[in-house]
C-alpha cells in the first residue's frame, strides 16, 4: 500500500495506489453506464445539496441533461464520471472502485450500495482538493470495503422530538461516514411518535406529555412524513430499522389505550426519566393482538429487512400479581415470568415473519428462551456477558455496549461537560474492537451501533455535539481494519472532516 500524498481526510483504503498527475477540478458530467437513471438522479440531487452546503462551486449534471454537444464539454475541461454496476452477483457487497485519472473518474461496485459509499469518498476528494490552491485531484486508484456490514446509528426521538428534517440531517452524517443503519426509537414511555391509522389515540394522547412546569411536550411523524424519511435513507444506502419497544417502555401506549395494562388506570406519557413499572400486559389476548396489527401496519411503512421490538427493562411487578399473566404462565407451562415475556417476543417474531422482517431486540431477550431467529443487540455493560451467550445459543448480535458506545455518555469528564452516566472519550469509541467479542463465531457478529438517548438533549444542537465527533471514530472502527486504523492519522484528519460534517 503506496499511502504517500494520500489525501488526509479519509483512512487509507484497504487496496490504493497513488498515480502520477493530477485531475484539475471542473464541472462534473456523469455518464449512466447501466445505472438505473432513477437512483443516479437522486445521488446527483445530493451531490449537489452538498456541493452548495459545502460552498463547492462546481456543477454535477447527468450528461443527457447538459446542451452541449460532448466535445464542447470536453473541450471547456468538464470531468466525466462514469458509473457502473458491475456483475459480480453479489448485491449485498458494498465494495467499490474510484479512479481518478487525467482523463476522468470511473467508480463501479456491484451495488448501488456501493457507488454511494464511492461517491462520498469522491465527495471528500473534491471538498479537500477545494480547500487547496491547486483545485485538483490527485491521481489514484482506490478499492475500498467495510469491514462489518452493521455500521449504525440510533437516534430516541421520543424523550425528545426531532424534525423530518432534523433526522434527515443525521442521515446526511451517516452517509458521509458510510454508516448504513439507521435505528429510529420511535416510541417510549415519554411519548409515542410515529402515526397508525389503527390506532389514532396512540399519537392522539401518547405522544404528547405535560411537563413540570404545565406546558405541553411532543410530536410526532405522520406516515407520508415517515415515508419521506425512508425514501432520503434508501438513496444514500441506509437501511431504517423502526423500534416500537415494548412490553417496557410502553407508557405512552397505556396512556392511549390503559386496558393493555395487567391493572387499568389513567396513565399519562411520562415527563420525568427512569423506568416505568406500567408494562404491557402479556396475559391479555386482545394484548397480543393489538401489538400483531401494530406491527403489520408499521411493517408496512419500512422496506428494510429488520424490525426493532425492544425487549429491555421490563420490571415484571405487575405480571407476578396479574391473574392474566398468572394463568397464562400456568397454561403454558412457563417458568416464570421472564419466560412469558419469551413466549410474547417470539409469537411476534413469528408473527414479522409475514411482513418479511427479522426481529431485532435488546439484550434482555436472551434472559428468557428464545431460539435462534431473533438478532440480539448487546448492550449491558461492556456487552461482552451477552455476546458470549448470543454466541454460544447460535444468534447473530450487534454491538452496541453502554460503556463504549453510548453517545449520551459525557465525552469527557471536564466541569460543565453535558451528558449522563459516565464517559465515553473520542479515544475509547476509536480504540474499540468488535474482533474483541467474536467467542469463536465470527460469522454471528454482524458489526456494532451507536445510541443516542436523548434525555439529556433538548434540542438539535446539542445531538450533533453529542454525535460529532464520536460517530466518525466508531465509522472508521467498523469500517477499516486493525491494520488500517491509525489514531495519530485520525487526530490530524479530524479538523478537516469536522468542517465537512
Ligand atoms: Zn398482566
Amino acid at each position: 500500500m503506496t499511502s504517500n500524498n494520500f489525501p488526509s481526510i479519509i483512512p487509507v483504503p484497504k487496496r490504493l495506489q497513488m498515480k502520477p498527475g493530477y485531475l484539475p477540478l471542473n464541472d462534473i458530467v456523469v455518464t449512466l453506464g447501466n445505472c438505473n437513471p432513477q437512483e443516479v438522479n437522486s445521488w446527483l440531487a445530493y451531490l449537489r445539496k452538498q456541493f452548495t452546503r459545502l460552498g463547492i462551486g462546481l456543477r454535477a449534471d447527468l450528461l443527457s441533461a447538459r446542451t452541449e454537444p460532448v466535445f464542447t464539454l470536453r473541450q471547456n475541461g468538464c470531468i466525466f464520471l462514469k458509473l457502473a454496476i458491475t456483475d459480480s452477483g453479489n448485491t449485498e457487497e458494498e465494495q467499490y472502485r474510484l479512479e481518478v485519472t487525467q482523463q476522468g473518474i470511473s467508480l463501479e461496485s456491484s451495488s448501488a450500495a456501493g457507488i454511494v459509499h464511492g461517491l462520498q469518498t469522491l465527495l471528500q476528494l473534491v471538498w479537500q482538493a477545494y480547500q487547496q490552491e491547486s483545485k485538483a485531484l490527485p491521481c489514484l486508484d482506490i478499492t475500498d470495503t467495510p469491514q462489518y456490514e452493521w455500521r449504525g446509528l440510533h437516534l430516541d426521538v421520543s424523550r425528545h422530538f426531532f424534525s423530518v428534517e432534523e433526522v434527515k440531517t443525521c442521515l446526511d452524517w451517516m452517509a458521509l461516514l458510510k454508516l448504513n443503519r439507521f435505528h429510529w426509537h420511535l416510541t417510549d414511555d415519554q411519548g409515542f411518535r410515529i402515526e397508525s391509522k389503527k390506532f389514532p389515540l396512540l399519537t392522539d394522547v401518547g405522544a404528547w406529555r405535560k411537563e413540570s412546569d404545565g406546558s405541553v411536550y411532543g410530536g410526532f411523524y405522520t406516515r407520508d412524513e415517515i415515508k419521506e424519511v425512508v425514501r432520503y435513507a434508501s438513496d444514500l444506502a441506509i437501511e431504517i430499522i423502526p423500534e416500537i419497544d415494548i412490553p417496557g417502555h410502553s407508557q405512552a401506549i397505556l396512556s392511549a389505550y390503559p386496558e393493555f395494562a395487567c391493572f387499568p388506570q389513567k396513565f399519562e406519557p411520562l415527563s420525568c426519566w427512569g423506568i416505568s413499572d406500567n408494562i404491557l400486559c402479556a396475559g391479555k389476548p386482545e394484548v397480543t393482538a393489538f401489538l400483531k396489527e401494530l406491527f403489520t401496519e408499521t411493517a408496512e411503512l419500512f422496506p428494510g429487512r429488520w424490525f426493532h421490538l425492544g425487549g429491555d427493562e421490563a420490571p415484571k411487578e405487575n405480571w407476578k400479581k396479574c391473574p392474566h399473566c398468572q394463568s397464562r404462565i400456568k397454561a403454558e407451562n412457563l417458568a416464570n415470568e421472564e419466560e412469558l415475556q419469551s413466549r410474547l417476543v417470539l409469537e411476534l417474531v413469528e408473527h414479522l415473519k409475514k411482513s418479511g422482517k427479522t426481529v431485532v431486540g435488546w439484550d434482555e431477550i436472551l434472559d428468557g428462551n428464545i431460539d435462534q431467529e431473533p438478532i440480539v443487540m448487546v448492550w449491558r455493560g461492556d456487552g461482552k456477558d451477552a455476546a458470549r451467550k448470543a454466541s454460544r445459543q447460535g444468534n447473530r448480535y450487534i454491538l452496541s455496549p453502554n460503556s463504549i458506545t453510548y453517545f449520551d455518555w459525557r465525552q469527557s469528564d471536564k466541569q460543565g461537560e453535558p451528558g449522563a452516566f459516565g464517559v465515553t472519550t473520542l479515544e475509547m469509541v476509536y480504540s474499540f474492537n468488535p474482533s474483541d467479542y467474536a467467542f469463536g463465531h465470527p460469522e454471528l457478529l454482524l458489526g456494532a451501533q451507536a445510541n443516542v438517548w436523548t434525555e439529556q438533549m433538548p434540542d438539535f444542537a446539542r445531538v450533533k455535539y453529542m454525535v460529532l465527533p464520536r460517530a466518525w471514530a466508531l465509522s472508521e472502527t467498523l469500517w477499516c481494519s486493525t491494520e488500517q486504523k491509525d489514531w495519530s492519522s485520525f487526530q490530524t484528519r479530524l479538523k478537516t472532516l469536522g468542517e465537512m460534517l
